[in-house]
């Protein structure tokens, strides 16, 4: 993981202000949650050369100014962020449990949840406790005390989370017949608005080996497309391992296609495509090109009751045409990228045709939708057929529709919502900064509401 933003200095500025307004969050909380964050595990990136040729011919086309190494998200191409520190090292949001009291605090790192159990007995359904399962696959419960301050948070991330209400009883009441799940609370919105930000790829050959590096360069255009690139080439080898497109791909493949049409036939030709890479894939960089806020949406349903199993998702990449017309601009300037001086001086590869470019983009891809005779001629149909997840995926518990403002869920007591499912748009050209920013939000939200709302928080 790199590249983690956005700060939000400039508040006013950034499209996810319209979820922080939309949800009534404190702007100033907001914006030292974020610093609190950065202060302990990111990292100024030492910029490698690619990512400098990246930055130079983004500003060529016109992605200005440049703003510099910032974390804020502005028009524009930047450095940003990364949870590697200088000696190559992953900083990862466990490390802010360094500053919880481990007295107060109880960690089950191999406890998986099946479900949340409700007390019935009131007016409205109230959160009781959860069933776990632990590392030797034994079945626990844990309730709550009886504290009016004692409540749930599930955070089990966007996919998780629906499903967890779902296996939990809450949700849309046919599903959780039909499952045989009894229903706690009827709420049709349970897994819907899953949205994913599409990505696509350019393959860039290079003659010579380049310093490997991941997303460091991020071009914020007006036109809703981000552009960002890594370089896989070591010095030394040329592990599949180390290509982030690739990589992006080998993880990415089936969440692209639909779960109807991942056929055995598609498999079978994901297989025998993976097998046909050119060596020269892994010799190379990429650019990637990432929707923001994608107009299509699609939803979550539970496959059985094992959590885990996982549940079916569906994204609808592209569906709407502004998406596709999108990608098909990102795609555009990717390639005239490509094309540029600054690519071909440092690549020393000749200036390829856009044809060839699209080409070995294709063959480099190893999603398993099945590719087209003309992917190279029509880029609307290379994005259907190269798409892959960034894993920005977000949605399903949206606020207003199955949370509260304060993400508490609807029509039950005692539970709450900490994570991506909440979000309607994945904040930033990357989300992860802001995901660790609500926990610590919202955090000290629930002490300032417990302890009094007087409580000042300082970073
Ligand atoms: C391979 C990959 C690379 C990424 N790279 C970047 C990047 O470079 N920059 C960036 O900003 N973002 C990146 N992201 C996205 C980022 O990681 C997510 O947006 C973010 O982690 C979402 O946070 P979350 O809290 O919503 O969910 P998660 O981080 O997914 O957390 C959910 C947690 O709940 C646990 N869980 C789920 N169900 C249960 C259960 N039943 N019982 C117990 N535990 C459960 C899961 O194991 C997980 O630990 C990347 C994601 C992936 C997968």
């Amino acid at each position: 993981m790199n590249n983690l933003k956005p700060s939000i200095g400039k508040v006013e500025e950034i499209v996810f202000c319209r979820f922080i307004r939309k949800s009534g969050w404190d702007a100033r909380l907001v914006n030292s949650s974020y610093t609190w964050v950065e202060r302990q595990i990111v990292h100024r990136p030492k910029v490698a050369p690619w990512q400098a040729v990246v930055r130079d011919s983004l500003l060529d086309l016109g992605v200005a100014p440049f703003n510099g190494f910032t974390y804020d998200h502005v028009y524009g191409t930047k450095f940003g962020g990364t949870i590697f520190d200088r000696f190559g090292r992953r900083n990862t949001a466990a490390e802010l449990l360094a500053t919880a009291d481990p007295l107060k605090l109880t960690v089950l790192v191999h406890a998986t949840v099946q479900k949340v159990l409700f007390d019935m007995s009131g007016k409205r359904p109230k959160a009781a406790g959860v069933l776990f399962r632990d590392e030797n696959g034994n079945l626990h419960q844990a309730f709550l005390s009886d504290s009016q301050r004692s409540e749930i948070i599930l955070s089990c991330g966007a996919i998780g989370t629906p499903q967890m209400l779902l296996l939990s009883g809450i949700g849309p009441r046919n599903e959780l017949e039909e499952k045989k799940i009894s229903a706690v609370v009827h709420n049709e919105f349970v897994g819907a608005g899953m949205a994913d930000n599409p990505m696509n790829t350019i393959f860039v050959p290079f003659k010579k080996p380049v310093e490997q590096s991941l997303i460091q360069t991020v071009g914020i255009t007006k036109m809703g497309v981000y552009i960002e690139a890594s370089s896989g080439f070591g010095q030394s080898n040329d592990s599949i391992q180390c290509h982030h497109g690739i990589m992006s791909a080998e993880i990415g493949q089936l969440s692209t296609l639909p779960p109807k049409q991942r056929t055995p036939e598609a498999i079978q030709a994901y297989i025998k495509r993976k097998k046909d890479i050119p060596h020269e894939a892994f010799k190379g960089g990429f650019i990637l090109e990432k929707i923001a806020n994608p107009i299509s949406t699609g939803q979550l349903r539970l496959i059985n009751t094992n959590v885990e199993d996982n549940p079916s998702v569906t994204f609808n990449y592209f569906k709407h045409p502004r998406d596709l017309q999108r990608c098909v601009d990102g795609i555009r300037m990717a390639t005239k990228m490509v094309q540029s001086e600054h690519f071909t001086n440092f690549t020393q590869c000749d200036k390829q045709t856009t044809d060839k470019i699209l080409n070995i983009s294709v063959s480099a891809n190893v999603n398993l939708v099945p590719k087209h005779t003309n992917d190279n001629k029509s880029l609307e149909q290379f994005c259907k057929d190269t798409v892959i997840t960034i894993w920005h995926y977000h949605g399903g518990c949206h606020v207003g529709k199955v949370v509260s403002r304060d993400q508490k869920v609807l029509g039950v007591d005692r539970l709450r919502i900490v994570d991506g499912s909440v979000f309607d748009e994945s904040p930033g050209t990357n989300p992860q900064a802001t995901v660790m920013m609500m926990g610590r939000y919202m955090g000290l939200k629930i002490l300032r509401d417990r302890l009094g709302k007087q409580l000042v928080f300082r970073g």
